[in-house]
């Protein structure tokens, strides 16, 4: 059995749907599951129009209503020809539309958007999308059902990055989907989207469709998880902003996992903790060119040429510091520090502490970054008025750029070679952080010097 999951431009145009039907078509009858997201950019539409519905613009979110239509009515007529399919399928279009109309007016009224809210608005991108492909492909005589995941996944109530109970999700995807593949029947299942025990509307995190392909795949025991996209692979960089940029055959699990948190856009980040669990290899393959072998991620690395298999970045983050002489010696400075950041739900993406214990710093979301000086200083309030800590330091407006590859370990002279070629852009180094997995170095640099950085980095080792 092959997992195979479609993104939004893989399934984003009439022409996208042709393909991927001839793609299920050539693996049928090799029990396949297909995953698939909303259609390219239908996403944005639906969460940017939530923030217009609560702006009170009627135009625009008519508007919005309209295009979601036309777009996807404009695939059905292309695609499915049997009258009563097609009138189905533009029934069950009527209906979600009906229903998002009716919340978009809700939350006008009420002028308040939840993240609850946020998630069931989300959650028509992927539902409108996987009862269109299922249509597609059953009109090109592939027999397909459509599924909605939020019967199947189950989540906490973490509104925009729920976290999955396996237990049960495992049951009920073993439960719902094995009996279609025994008979042939390609489930098309929303990704993205799950539901909480009381059965409200979850999303996984954005771009978290690669997510729910691991999981749908891990629960069914496939051989493989297949995530088609628009790139021949994972390549050593975003080749959007990085000349050069070389496709990689292989890469392991932990660095694919530590690539992506490190900003690396081509798979999210929690897709390789159930493949990991369950040794299920990871493919990424480009539907733009599918005889092309992408990359294989799996529990094997293969040492290629070089230490350093990737260079990425994450843009629009600040850089929060605790500072202060009297914080010398005293235990519990970063327990506390993390303690109250995690109590106002804010994410720390790194940390470094100089060795005289100073200073430490945490680079935070920009969104989050008041929000986490806010918690620092209440925390820290005491220590502030007894001058044990001078204060919290906000500096806005700057990114990481992570260097990974586990060749890199026990190699000397990465981290050398890494801050001379951003010292050779002039690009100042404003903190670093190694783990001691030596699976990657990251800097934090001003947002304005990072393209200039990553590439001179990417030029430096690839
Ligand atoms: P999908 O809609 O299929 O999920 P995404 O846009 O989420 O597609 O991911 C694919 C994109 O990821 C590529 O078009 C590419 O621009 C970007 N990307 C970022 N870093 C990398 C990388 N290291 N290798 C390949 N693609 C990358
Ligand atoms: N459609 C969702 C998003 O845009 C999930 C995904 O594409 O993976 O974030
Ligand atoms: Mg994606």
């Amino acid at each position: 059995m092959i997992t195979m999951k479609f993104g939004g431009t893989s399934v984003g145009d009439a022409g996208r749907l042709r393909e991927i039907t001839e793609i299920i078509r050539a693996g049928y009858g090799k029990r396949l599951v297909v995953v698939a997201s909303a259609m390219s950019g239908v996403t944005d539409l639906l969460l940017s129009t939530a923030r217009a519905a609560l702006r009170n613009e009627a135009v625009k979110v008519r508007e919005a209503v309209e295009t979601l239509s036309q777009k996807h009515s404009q695939i059905a007529m292309e695609l499915v020809s049997r009258p009563e399919s097609r009138d189905r399928l533009f029934g069950y279009y009527a209906r979600l539309l009906k229903d998002l109309d009716i919340i978009y007016q809700g939350v006008a009224l009420l002028e308040e958007l939840s993240p609850r809210s946020l998630d069931a608005i989300a959650s028509f991108g992927e539902r409108l999308s996987c009862a269109q492909i299922a249509a597609v492909f059953e009109d090109a005589g592939i027999a397909a059902e459509y599924v909605d995941t939020r019967e199947l996944i189950r989540t906490d109530a973490n509104y925009g990055q729920a976290a999955v109970d396996f237990a049960v999700t495992r049951a009920n995807i073993q439960k719902a989907l094995t009996p279609l593949v025994e008979k042939n029947i390609v489930p098309v299942a929303t990704g993205f989207i799950a539901a909480t025990k009381d059965g409200i509307t979850t999303t996984l995190g954005r771009s978290g469709s690669d997510y729910t392909a691991a999981i749908v795949g891990a629960a069914l025991g496939s051989e493989e998880i297949w995530i088609w996209t628009d790139v021949d692979g994972i390549m050593t960089a975003d080749p959007r902003y990085v000349r050069g940029a070389r496709h990689l055959e292989e890469i392991s699990y932990r660095e694919a996992a530590e690539m992506s948190y490190f900003g690396a856009k081509v798979i999210h980040p929690k897709t390789m903790l159930p493949a990991i669990e369950n040794n299920i290899p990871i493919r990424i393959k480009n539907t733009f060119n599918p005889s092309h072998p992408g990359t294989l991620i799996s529990g094997k690395t293969r040492g290629v040429s070089g230490a350093v298999k990737n260079v990425t970045s994450i843009d629009d983050l600040a850089l929060v510091a605790v500072e202060g002489h009297g914080m010398m010696g005293v235990p519990g400075v970063a327990a506390r520090i993390f303690t109250a950041l995690a109590r106002v739900g804010v994410n720390v993406m790194m940390i470094s502490q100089a060795s005289s214990e100073h200073n430490v710093c945490l680079v935070v979301p920009g969104k989050d970054r008041q929000c986490a000086v806010d918690a620092l200083q209440k925390e820290f309030a005491a220590d502030i008025g007894g001058k044990i800590i001078d204060g919290v330091r906000l500096r806005e407006g700057v990114a990481i750029i992570a260097v990974v590859g586990e060749g890199m370990q026990g190699v000397p002279g990465i981290a050398g070679k890494t801050l001379t070629a951003a010292a050779r852009e002039n690009v100042s180094i404003i903190a670093v952080a190694q783990g001691s997995s030596e699976l990657n170095i990251s800097l934090v640099v001003d947002q304005g010097d990072v393209r200039r950085a990553v590439q001179a980095i990417h030029d430096a080792f690839i």
